[in-house]
């Protein structure tokens, strides 16, 4: 592959740079890309594999599998057997997280450009992104895809630097004390951001004032430090800092350069003047008054924006130029949307930029959906400077050759010029429009069925315009779902649990009401062992998706047993009856060894055998080899609730005498598992060879509340005003009557119902949403399509505003606390009518 990369590496070079040990050496093909996540494979022959050890998985486990790939680069920390990898390089280090990160520090040191890094609370892609918009006519410049600012995410941002750049924006996150000294190394920022420090989460320190100088160690060699005076705590750190580190060797030391709303500084903000869509900043630089105007009215653009004007007036440019640009700023798209599309499709919208960065993210994003046949890709013109077309395509090329795409869409002058890249790649359909305009002239609905489509585009080409075109209009009232929150919450409990034991994902009921194959996907893609269901239709429903992992069905009914066996579901057996039919079921089938999951009952009462059955049922089990028992099992009924800690551990007791006894007649062991959600945080000693993850997963701590800071809101339930009205006092709002406004007040009719799910019992201020950031009581009776909200005291509102019914400021707790039931029933209860969009971070 052709590379504009100023430093070529090969293993010995890399050996070299780390001081390790070239254990085999193969030869010295170019190493161009590093790979950490063996599922995002792209280039084999060009990839240099890090296997990444925590105390979860070790990732030395893939290099057999990567090998067989293609790839024949490794660095590793532990022996391999060599003689299995021939002709691989493999390179032996102590650490191999430390290794990356001094590789990539080195590969830093090559250039010698200004690089912007941000920190801070929040803002850090917002920025890094508008920084782009604002500086991409004026330099080269290569940015963290996304928001990769972790221990491997910055890394791996870095590591794109290559000769051509100009200017680098990178982004640094940490989670703990010692962490920002790494990312400093590998950034090694000239210039830098902090944007804020938040009130959240101090976890993983001892109190705010440790994070902030944790985080400042990111600039410890900077040139110049951009922040706002007006956090308090963070200028008093930034001072001390600023004195602690002086005047370096032969250097300049770190100048500040302070901006405030509030008092003196560098930039001093006289006005912030909002109208309905924009807002004019007025300000102070160096004695003289300038003024930006940007297209957003929020607090938080108006803090990132400012950052961004610092930074380009210390940069030098003019004043005009700026204003300009400002004007022009654009939505950030933080997350790739997964919405459903017309003619049974599904459609990622990603059309906010187009690097190849994000386009890998985002083609990974496509690979994990298998609910449709055909994967498609529509794909505007590359806008990354500094390297020639053909060059840019035929890269582009090999990620959709290796990521199976089947059909590519190309819009643009420059990749309708260079089709041929993408010709030969088997199995791959290709259409080219010079323009938009053609493609829209062109577009037919019956040209897209069955599919997964990717839209993938600049933001010069609005690839809004197709995004109309092909998804299905939402009503306004959305069910939002982040799947990386999903994926974070099951990284915290794993992190619970021993590394060899396993997961049962539950995805009954909808995924607790969250989606099916949305959600399954991106289980199956996180390596889960196991998915539960309630009924064989969801299972089924799962399995026409590409959903191949294995399914445990809860209630099956003999009217089920067909279509457990022909998609290959895995039946919960909870009683002596339903084992002999459907014993009888799988030997009409002529098949063997079917596996089952045997329940046990514990102290429940629900479904299960008891004690008195294990005899019978270890001799039916034993006497033919139709069934085979994959696990045994039980159910807690209280594990939250430490008034019922004995009554658990009882329960735990039994199961273990009773899978015992089982287990010893079979002759064989199955995998055991008792712990739900709540258990896995609170009865640590009872997670045994797997656990069962439901409300967890989805945000909620069912437990003690321990667990709830560690955990991402998942679901956010979201509306709009449809109307707005004005009462006098007295007058009466809903069915029977049953609220009068006491003084002149202002209702809003918002679009949300009982039928929706939510509960009418949260009538006549019971339940409250939010409006504005500020709680708005129910007002009169929930009806069932709508109901109507006192928002009297929130002056600003207006007809078409949007109203968060729960999500990450008002919790689902908070709803269910209000109808006194459980989230378990509110989030089951929003109906199929509300519906879902997915997106990850
Ligand atoms: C629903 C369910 C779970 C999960 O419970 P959570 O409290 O949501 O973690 C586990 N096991 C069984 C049998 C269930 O029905």
């Amino acid at each position: 592959m052709p590379t504009d990369r100023e430093t070529m590496y090969n293993a010995a070079s890399i050996s070299k740079i780390l001081k390790g040990e070239l254990l085999q050496d193969a030869g010295a093909p170019e190493i161009a890309h590093i790979l950490l996540d063996s599922r995002k494979l792209i280039f084999p022959e060009t990839s240099l594999f890090i296997p990444i050890v925590s105390t979860r998985r070790n990732a030395h486990q893939y290099i057999p599998e990567l090998y067989e790939k293609g790839v024949r680069n490794f660095l590793v920390s532990e022996h391999l057997p060599l003689e299995l990898y021939p002709d691989a390089n493999i390179i032996l280090v102590k650490d191999t997280l430390q290794a990356l990160q001094t590789l990539v520090a080195w590969h830093r040191q090559q250039f010698h450009i200004p690089v912007i890094g941000i920190t801070g609370s929040n803002g850090k892609t917002i920025v890094k992104e508008w920084l782009f918009q604002l500086l991409e006519k004026d330099y080269n410049i290569v940015r963290s895809p996304k928001s990769y600012n972790s221990q491997t995410g910055v890394p791996l941002s870095v590591w794109q630097m290559e000769a051509a750049n100009q200017l680098a924006i990178f982004e640094a996150g940490i989670s703990q004390p010692g962490e920002m000294e790494h990312l400093e190394k590998i950034i090694r920022p000239t210039i830098g951001i902090f944007t804020n420090i938040g009130e959240a989460h101090n976890e993983g320190f001892l109190n705010r004032r440790q994070k902030i100088n944790e985080k400042l160690v990111l600039f410890a060699k900077s040139d110049v430090l951009i922040y706002s005076k007006d956090y308090l705590e963070l200028n008093e750190c930034v001072l001390q800092f600023h004195s602690q580190i002086g005047k370096r060797d032969n250097q300049q030391g770190l100048q500040l350069l302070a901006w405030s709303r509030k008092t003196d500084a560098d930039l001093r903000i006289i006005s912030v003047d909002k109208d309905h869509a924009c807002t004019r900043i007025d300000a102070l630089y160096q004695n003289a008054p300038i003024y930006i105007s940007i297209p957003f009215v929020d607090e938080g653009s108006v803090e990132n924006a400012i950052h961004c004007w610092a930074l380009m007036l210390y940069m030098g440019i003019d004043h005009q130029v700026i204003r300009q640009r400002m004007d022009l700023l654009g939505n950030i798209a933080m997350r790739l949307e997964l919405k459903q599309g017309i003619n049974n499709s599904s459609i990622i919208n990603d059309s906010y930029n187009s690097d190849l960065g994000s386009l890998a993210i985002a083609l990974d994003f496509l690979q994990q959906q298998q609910q449709h046949p055909t994967r498609t890709v529509i794909l505007s013109d590359i806008l990354q400077s500094g390297r020639s077309d053909a060059s840019l395509y035929e890269e582009v090329a090999g990620m959709l050759k290796k990521k199976g795409i089947h059909r590519l869409i190309g819009i643009g002058k420059n990749i309708s010029r260079e089709t041929r890249a993408f010709q030969d790649i088997p199995g791959l359909k290709s259409q080219f429009f010079p323009t938009m305009e053609a493609f829209i002239q062109q577009f037919s609905q019956q040209d897209f069925q069955h599919e997964t489509i990717l839209l993938k585009g600049a933001r010069a080409f609005k690839f809004e315009r197709i995004g109309k075109l092909l998804e299905h209009k939402v009503h306004q009232t959305i069910l939002e779902i982040n799947l990386s929150a999903i994926a974070h919450n099951v990284k915290q409990y794993q992190a619970l649990l021993k590394p060899e034991t396993k997961v049962m994902a539950m995805v009954k009921a909808f995924s607790y009401g969250s989606g099916s194959f949305e959600i399954a996907n991106l289980l199956q893609f996180h390596g889960i062992d196991y998915l539960t269901v309630a009924y064989a239709d969801e299972g089924v429903e799962l399995r026409r998706a590409g959903i191949t992992m294995p399914i445990m069905v809860m209630n099956p009914e003999p009217s089920s047993f067909d279509a457990i066996l022909q998609w290959n579901l895995e039946p919960e057996i909870y009683s002596l009856l339903l084992l002999q039919q459907f014993e009888e079921e799988v030997r009409t089938s002529g098949k063997t060894d079917f596996p089952i999951h045997v329940k046990l009952d514990t102290g429940m009462h629900r479904l299960g055998f008891d004690k008195k059955d294990i005899p019978a049922l270890a001799r039916i089990l034993t006497e033919n080899g139709q069934l085979k028992v994959k696990s045994i099992f039980s159910h807690l009924a209280a594990s939250e609730d430490p008034a019922m800690d004995e009554f658990t551990r009882r329960q735990g007791r039994l199961f273990y005498e009773m899978s015992h006894e089982l287990q010893k007649a079979l002759g064989y062991i199955g995998i055991r598992h008792i712990a739900n959600s709540a258990a896995i945080q609170r009865h640590p000693d009872l997670q045994l060879d797997m656990v069962r993850l439901g409300i967890g997963m989805y945000g909620i701590d069912s437990g003690n509340g321990e667990m709830q800071e560690k955990l991402q809101n998942v679901s956010t339930l979201k509306t709009t005003i449809a109307q707005l009205k004005y009462l006098s006092e007295g007058e009466t709002v809903g069915y029977g009557a049953t609220w009068a406004a006491p003084g002149p007040a202002v209702i809003a009719t918002v679009r949300i119902g009982y039928a929706d799910g939510y509960p009418r019992s949260l009538s006549n201020g019971v339940g409250k949403m939010l409006v504005r950031g500020q709680l708005a009581p129910v007002a009169g009776i929930v009806a069932m399509d709508m109901l109507m909200l006192d928002v009297t005291h929130i002056p600003e509102v207006a007809e078409g505003d949007e109203v968060i019914v729960f999500g990450q400021q008002l919790p689902v707790q908070q709803i269910a606390s209000w109808a006194g039931t459980i989230p378990y029933e509110i989030l089951t209860g929003i109906s199929q009518r509300v519906k879902r969009i997915y997106f990850e971070e």
